[in-house]
């Protein structure tokens, strides 16, 4: 491909094959760009660092964000529910979810109940008597062993290319790709070491979850207040997903199994019923995974830099699934707006 190639036919280029990269990469083959991932990590595989193959992952409006980030995530929950209604292989499934309170909810927090379905307000005789209100909704819950691997197929299927490779900075990128000039940064906690990127706000945030086999595997739950607690079913791999923990600038690959004990003593406290208080070893295993975390939040912006356009979006911590398929929307949209720039306002002028 010569520097002739017009501006329409030249690939976007996506440093990173997490999430973010591979959902925003399936949007924009979906609408008609070349495009190109480059990742040290590619889909199927289990590094502690590629944060996509360990989240939970569960569909759980955040609190405490602006209106557009909850557009991001309402726009995520559009794509989720149509991949569980109609392609079973996705990975994705509707279940039935349970949120208990501590304290009754500020209205901030409610938002997410005009993008969910089925939500009500729980009778007091519907949630432990330690919490002051509770919520019942359907929720979207996206299994990563199956996702990951469907989303790099569906991406391989549209004709986009996967090139396995670690690189030091994106002008490393720029000199692979002379002729292309939109560049999307979705290396999630690379971005705190690319040399001309070193984002100081990244840091690593471990999580650490119980993995236990059961056919009881229907029901979310929620702990939302003192203790930081999920149950997250994984109607296709018959299992509950029990969490959590969040510790900073730890990247320990080992389990810690006193925090494994306490993540089932919380969870079994949060729902006796399908939580022994004792499960048997076997049906147990343990999953660790380090967050791509940033002081004040994800970056979601566009740069130009010389004659490149730059978009970044990283930093997704724990929310990465929630917010995935609405930020590959919004990357999406400034990529027309890029080539509508440089293929008509500029050539025009
Ligand atoms: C235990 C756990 C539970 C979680 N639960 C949930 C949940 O319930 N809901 C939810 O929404 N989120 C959850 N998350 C968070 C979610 O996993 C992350 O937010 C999301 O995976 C981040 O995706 P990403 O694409 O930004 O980063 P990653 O998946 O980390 O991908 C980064 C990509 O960039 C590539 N890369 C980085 N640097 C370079 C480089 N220099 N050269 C080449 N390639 C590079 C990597 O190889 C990789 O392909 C959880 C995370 C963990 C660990």
């Amino acid at each position: 491909m010569g520097n002739d190639t017009p501006f329409a036919q030249r690939p976007v280029i996506i440093l990173g094959a997490g999430i973010i990269g591979c959902a925003t990469a399936r949007q924009l083959l979906l609408n008609g760009f070349r495009v190109i991932l480059v990742a040290e990590y590619l889909p199927g595989d289990q590094n502690i660092f590629y944060a996509s193959a360990w989240a939970g992952a569960a569909w759980h409006a955040a609190g405490g964000i602006c209106p557009e980030y909850q557009y991001l995530q309402a726009v995520t929950h559009r794509h989720l529910l149509m991949m569980a209604q109609e392609d079973l292989e996705s990975g994705v499934c509707i279940v039935d979810s349970r949120e208990y309170l501590e304290q009754p909810p500020s209205s901030s927090s409610l938002w997410g109940k005009n993008v969910v379905s089925k939500f009500r307000e729980l009778g007091p005789d519907e949630y432990p008597s330690n919490f002051s209100c509770g919520w019942a909704f359907d929720s979207l819950v996206t299994d990563p062993t199956r996702h990951m691997p469907y989303l790099g197929k569906k991406i391989t299927s549209l004709g986009g290319h996967f090139i396995r490779k670690r690189v030091e900075s994106l002008q490393e990128l720029y000199t692979m790709f002379p002729e292309s000039y939109i560049f999307i940064n979705a290396s999630g906690l690379g971005s705190k070491s690319l040399t001309d990127v070193q984002d100081d706000k990244c840091f690593p945030e471990r999580g650490q979850n119980v993995f236990l086999r059961t056919g009881n595997c229907k029901t979310m739950y929620f702990r939302n207040g003192k203790e930081y607690t999920y149950i997250i079913p994984r109607p296709l791999s018959n299992g509950l997903v029990l969490g959590g923990v969040k510790e900073r600038d730890n990247v320990s690959p080992e389990v810690d199994m006193e925090i494994a004990r306490d993540e089932i003593a919380r969870a079994h406290r949060l729902a006796p019923d399908i939580i022994p208080e004792n499960p048997s070893e076997d049906a147990l295993s343990y999953i660790v995974g380090i967050r791509p975390s940033r002081q004040g939040g994800f970056r979601l912006d566009s740069e130009q830099i010389g004659s490149r356009i730059i978009l970044s979006a990283y930093g997704f911590g724990g929310g990465g699934y929630a917010f995935s398929y609405g930020v590959a929307d919004a990357l999406t949209k400034m990529v027309e707006k890029a080539e509508c720039e440089n293929v008509i306002l500029q050539a025009g002028s």
